[in-house]
């Protein structure tokens, strides 16, 4: 890929892709998914949540957080899609957070673009990536990690 390739993305909040958590299986170590209930006024990382694997079957729930309480959107589990590099390592949540990752960073030229509903409010995805990831020099060595954690763990 040339170093003038350019990737658009729309800027998006973090909560985006929260919907829907990859883990390891407690059980079997298979694929497994959170599912996000409706989280209603409350962050999303406080709904309610239902793990399943799609592996063994495993079922495990999760009430929503009550208030005051340290939120863990993962129920304790490895986020699944971890990509490792020399540098640290990315998590994305899901396939379309791994997906837009890896769009986003296979350009040379990178760029956001406002959401059509007024904007992000809070920091977006991009802006919060760590500036190694962002590097141009690192952009192969990342892109491979992306690929590697599709390969392994899709
Ligand atoms: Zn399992």
């Amino acid at each position: 890929m040339s170093q003038t390739s350019r990737s658009r993305v729309a800027a998006l909040p973090p909560e985006a892709f929260g919907r829907r958590l990859l883990v390891d299986c407690p059980a079997c170590g298979g694929k497994a998914v959170i599912h996000v209930g409706e989280p209603g006024e409350r962050p999303v990382d406080a709904a309610a949540r239902r793990l399943v694997c799609e592996a063994c079957g495993l079922t495990r729930d999760q009430p929503a957080t009550p208030m005051g309480v340290i939120l863990d959107p993962f129920m304790g589990r490895a986020p699944r899609l971890c990509a490792e590099t020399r540098h640290g390592f990315l998590v994305a949540w899901n396939e379309d957070h791994l997906d837009y990752l890896e769009r986003y960073l296979a350009g040379g030229l990178r760029e956001e673009t406002p959401a059509p509903e007024g904007g992000v409010r809070n920091a977006s995805i991009v802006s919060r990536l760590p500036a190694w990831a962002k590097a141009a020099k690192n952009r192969d060595e990342v892109l491979k990690a992306i690929a590697r954690v599709r390969r392994e763990k899709l």
